[in-house]
């Protein structure tokens, strides 16, 4: 098969997406004014973001990004390894540290690089790594490229995956045996049982433990501190990484870990530190801007708190299935792929900007819309989407009753 005929299927059915006017994705967005945006001439709420606390746009913010161009130019000029690491790359590493509650942290330029990167070097091919099945792309990417043995278990599910835990530490009694699973679920919002998962050490003292708490930093926990301060377990996690890209408002993300010699191993040997470019400065000083704001401003994690709570009732009311969570992230549970991109585009055309999930982020046939809310929602906007959805639900025949008992 030549490559171009390995491309063309795929490329037909996204030109058929567009042709039926139900393609979604890569919408070239005009401007953005906090939680609404321009697409064209069309002006939007956006209720898909993962600027969980508005702060892209918070003047304090932007005014340290913009500063600090003046010292540090608008690109690093290299790697962190070579010349591209700053001074505000390692008051930031501080930082951060103290913030999650681990003793030293490395800053890379994605959250997907720390994955990839850290994961891909801590582990080899006598290792077994422990995944929730619905984990993070980035983090299966990692543990591919480890070589370690993969062992998915069940989303969420604490017993099953402590029957893979005993039987891996049986089969592979030399090897790290490690639990990799995300502290709020990127589509589903669902907040991991890290109690439960840190109970499993009590029985196996050699399991590592590695949180990625992309969607739980800055939402969760007293502070914004993320999931493990929320379940109150934060010296069981080995590892907590992190990314800037939603809550702290930027791109780039960490990983913490308390140990000095395995920040010092992974410093020197994740391939996506030492063979990519450094985080620009304006990208670290708006994270330390966002901590800032952070401190100063606790009643800005309650607003958003408020709000999330508020469109669950919502959302109950139109009689969605809502599962219980504290967490913006709130799907809407559409089924078929094609329904939820026509739901999507519905909304799109009423003025609400939100995304459908479907495979492979979320199981075959179990597309949601996922929407997220942001603590600069104001009331007019929440009134707003939800007297849409309620519409569009009423139109589709979206209910709770439309899913398995299970699942409603
Ligand atoms: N982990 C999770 C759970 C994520 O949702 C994401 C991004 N969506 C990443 C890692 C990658 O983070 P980044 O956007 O910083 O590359």
């Amino acid at each position: 098969m030549t490559l171009k005929e390995r491309c063309y299927p795929f490329a037909h059915m996204i030109r058929t997406g567009k042709e039926e006017g139900i393609y979604p994705y890569f919408r070239p967005v005009t401007r953005t004014w906090g939680p609404e945006v321009d697409v064209g001439d069309r002006h939007l709420i956006m209720v898909g973001s993962n600027d969980y606390l508005g702060l892209t746009h918070d003047p304090r913010v932007r005014e340290a990004a913009i500063r600090s161009l003046s010292s540090y130019g608008t690109g690093p000029g290299g790697s962190r390894f070579l010349c591209g690491n700053m001074a505000l790359h390692e008051v930031l590493e501080d930082r951060l540290a103290a913030f999650v509650g681990k003793k030293r942290a490395i800053v890379h330029t994605t959250g997907f690089s720390v994955n990839l990167g850290a994961i891909g070097c801590l582990l080899n091919s006598d290792d077994v790594i422990l995944c929730d099945r619905e984990d993070h792309y980035s983090i299966f990417e990692g543990c591919r490229s480890s070589r370690a043995k993969i062992v998915p278990f069940p989303h969420n599910d604490v017993e099953a995956a402590s029957r893979k835990l005993a039987h891996a530490v049986q089969k592979h009694p030399d090897g790290v045996v490690i639990l990799i699973t995300e502290g709020v679920f990127s589509m589903s919002g669902d907040v991991a049982p890290l109690a439960d998962f840190a109970r499993l050490k009590k029985k196996y003292p050699n399991l590592w433990m590695y949180l990625d708490d992309a969607h739980g930093l800055g939402v969760m926990g007293p502070g914004g501190k993320g999931t493990a301060a929320h379940c109150g377990v934060t010296s069981q996690i080995d590892f907590i990484m992190g990314t800037f890209s939603k809550a702290l408002a930027s791109i780039g993300g960490f990983i913490a870990s308390d140990d000095d010699d395995i920040i010092e191993y992974m410093k020197h040997n994740s391939k996506t530190l030492i063979f990519s470019a450094a985080l620009p400065a304006s990208n670290v000083a708006t994270v330390l801007a966002c901590l800032d704001v952070l401190e100063e401003e606790p009643e800005r994690i309650q607003r958003l708190r408020d709000i999330t709570r508020q469109v669950r009732e919502g959302y109950r009311r139109i009689g969605l299935a809502v599962r219980e969570s504290e967490t913006p992230i709130i799907p809407i549970r559409i089924g078929p792929e094609e329904k939820a991109y026509v739901f999507a585009q519905e909304l799109f055309e009423n003025g609400v900007f939100a995304l459908p999930a479907v495979f492979p982020a979320v199981p075959k046939g179990q597309a949601v819309i996922r929407t997220a809310y942001m603590s600069t929602h104001e009331q007019r906007h929440i009134d707003y989407v939800l007297e849409t959805v309620d519409r569009l639900a009423r139109k589709h025949r979206i209910r709770s009753v439309d899913l398995p008992e299970s699942e409603a």
